[in-house]
């Protein structure tokens, strides 16, 4: 199949035709037609698979077929929701890519920085918006976003967002779209309690389960070091001083844990920088430009960086901890092996973290392969 075969218009192919890929993956194959044909969806499918433009390119479509109104003010048509503002950021680039021959203004708000600028982007009148839920909640509150004539709403990393933390925010925002719309929910994984309230939100959604090219798929070698916690930073140390690594995203559970391991490898001369909840946006968007464009070899991380974050050539994931909730793993591991190229995923795991693992690997199916560490350890 090609993108001419979805029915797309000229000037979305043309943009498409820009990029460096020629055919669609299967989520697009499946996705594009039922959003196209105004279904609602619920699409199982992780992140590197292409699902931002399995629901960008729709949506540009449905949108720049719509009567334009001459007089009085656009109100947004499409309302995307992101967890992270690195996520929303890079869900409004590719818009602006696929959309870039189209007349169609589109607008990105989240938190961290000042919502003067937000409130610029919004008075531009953008008819695609996509947001962090709490920045918008604000400025829905001041009166600035009006989600009255939202006719596609889409929920990106739909069970992050539908989290306790984040559910009150989320039912807020819904309750300011109009009744009749079509829903779009993606998500990487759909753990059961989320799935009554996303069925509360869909109607007859036309569902996508794309486990044939989820990570735990072939493309991601994943392997396991049983290690104890004072231990970890010393073999992290050796294996990216060893091993001819290049571009790594190392994972840790806290902040402080990140900013140690950082401190840790710069020492080592090894360029490293760390990303957490605690820098702000400004540091956070440059190291991750930093290590985008390879002029840092290691990005350290906290779960702020799993969700949906497309860094091309990641070739290692190193978790440091093993996480409690079997489904941040597969996000974690996700940020390698993308878009179909292969990919390295290296836990750690401390005696007390082995319940975890079996966790992970019984949602997974498959054991992961144990390494037995003979390193010496500093
Ligand atoms: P996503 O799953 O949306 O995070 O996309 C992951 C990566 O896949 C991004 O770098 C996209 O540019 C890329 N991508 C999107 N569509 C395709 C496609 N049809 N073929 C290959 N790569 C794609």
């Amino acid at each position: 199949m090609t993108f001419q075969d979805l029915n797309l218009n000229q000037h979305i192919i043309k943009a498409v035709e820009d990029k460096p890929y020629k055919t669609p993956t299967k989520v697009q194959e499946k996705a594009i037609p039922a959003i196209l044909s105004g279904n609602d969806l619920l699409g199982c499918a992780h992140t590197g698979s292409g699902k931002t433009a399995a629901f960008a390119l729709p949506i540009l479509q449905s949108l720049s077929k719509l009567p334009v109104i001459l007089e009085g003010p656009k109100l947004i048509r499409s309302l995307i929701l992101a967890p992270t503002r690195e996520l929303a950021i890079q869900i409004g680039e590719s818009f602006e890519a696929y959309g870039k021959y189209l007349d169609i203004k589109i607008g990105v708000v989240y938190g961290g920085i000042t919502p003067k600028q937000h409130i610029k982007v919004l008075k531009r009148e953008p008819s695609i918006l996509i947001a962090t839920p709490g920045r918008l909640l604000d400025l829905i509150g001041k009166g600035y976003a009006d989600l009255s004539k939202v006719e596609i709403f889409v929920l990106d990393e739909a069970d992050k967002m539908l989290d306790v933390k984040t559910l009150q925010d989320i039912k807020t925002i819904i309750s300011k779209l109009p009744n009749v719309r079509q829903n779009i929910l993606f998500s990487a994984t759909m753990p059961e309690d989320v799935m009554k309230i996303v069925h509360s939100i869909l109607k007859n959604p036309v569902e996508i389960d794309d486990k044939s090219t989820s990570p735990m798929g072939a493309n991601i070698k994943q392997q396991v070091y049983f290690v104890e916690e004072p231990e970890k930073t010393s073999l992290l140390l050796f294996l990216l001083e060893n091993k001819s690594y290049e571009s790594v995203l190392v994972f840790t559970r806290t902040k402080k844990r990140a900013d140690k391991a950082c401190k840790a490898i710069n020492i080592q001369n090894i360029r490293a920088k760390a990303i957490h909840g605690d820098k702000n946006q400004s540091e956070r968007l440059k190291a991750l430009e930093l290590f985008k464009n390879k002029e840092i070899k290691v990005l350290v991380a906290t779960d702020v960086a799993a969700r949906g974050i497309d860094i091309s050539n990641i070739s290692y994931v190193i978790n440091m901890n093993i996480p409690n909730v079997p489904e941040t793993f597969i996000h974690r591991i996700g940020r390698t092996g993308r878009a179909g190229i292969s990919g390295m995923a290296i836990s750690f795991c401390s005696t007390e973290e082995k319940n975890f693992l079996k966790k992970i690997e019984e949602l997974q199916g498959k054991s992961i392969e144990v390494i037995n560490n003979t390193i010496p350890v500093k």
